[in-house]
């Protein structure tokens, strides 16, 4: 079943985009015949689950964490975890730089841009992005890398409406890269898109899916 869902899923995305595995909730099992099927990169979205499932899983999985990520719980995942996704705010930001440190590594994190209309969902303003990257304390900062923008449309049947908010990040995103990223590479990530709408996000720009449903079938 994994199998043939992830081949079609895989089918979809272009090269040049990369998928994210969602695993949280999925046992280990799961994810090694997804790994067993090339799949290198998963998401979880919970530090613990994440801590765990490395312990048992192969040493080559780069894993994402792709979800709200309290300041107290990043030194559980400093040592390994290959990119924070949503990254919202300037306390965190210091605080993976300080556990990255400690571990002699940069860690890969995205902002959180916040698209969508609901207000549950965490995320940034423009302006608190501008401000964060202009603060003097974020030139400090030698042990993260801001590899990108991540965001989540609104939870609605409205294509239209997850189009125009995918194509809002992507502008912010072109605007954030010639404003303070223009010679770094290393910028380079919009991560949007989801079971129901990845493909309305790599139509409007996105460079990372984050795909969980479609390829291990629905949670509880
Ligand atoms: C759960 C989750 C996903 C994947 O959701 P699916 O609809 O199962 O593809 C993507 N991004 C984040 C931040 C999530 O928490």
């Amino acid at each position: 079943m994994i199998k043939e869902a992830l081949d079609k899923v895989r089918e979809e995305i272009p090269e040049g985009v990369t998928l994210v595995a969602v695993s949280k909730t999925k046992p280990v099992a799961s994810i090694q015949e997804a790994y067993n099927q090339g799949q290198r990169v998963f998401g979880e979205n919970r530090v613990q689950e994440l801590a765990e499932k490395y312990e048992q899983l192969p040493q080559d999985i780069e894993w994402h964490l792709i979800g709200h990520l309290q300041t107290n719980k990043v030194k559980y995942i400093a040592s390994f975890v290959s990119m924070i996704h949503a990254v919202d705010s300037m306390k965190l930001l210091k605080e993976i730089n300080k556990q990255a440190a400690k571990h002699d590594r940069v860690i890969d994190c995205l902002l959180q841009f916040h698209i969508a209309e609901e207000d549950t969902k965490f995320g940034m303003n423009f302006n608190e992005v501008k401000d964060l990257l202009e603060s003097d304390e974020f030139i400090e900062l030698r042990n993260i890398n801001i590899a990108g923008l991540m965001g989540m449309a609104t939870f609605t049947d409205n294509t239209e409406q997850i189009r125009e908010e995918f194509r809002n990040l992507e502008n912010y995103f072109q605007i954030i890269k010639s404003h303070y990223f223009k010679f770094n590479d290393g910028f380079q990530h919009i991560s949007m898109g989801m079971s129901g709408d990845y493909p309305i996000a790599i139509e409007e720009g996105s460079t990372m899916v984050r795909v969980g449903s479609a390829i291990f079938g629905a949670r509880n």
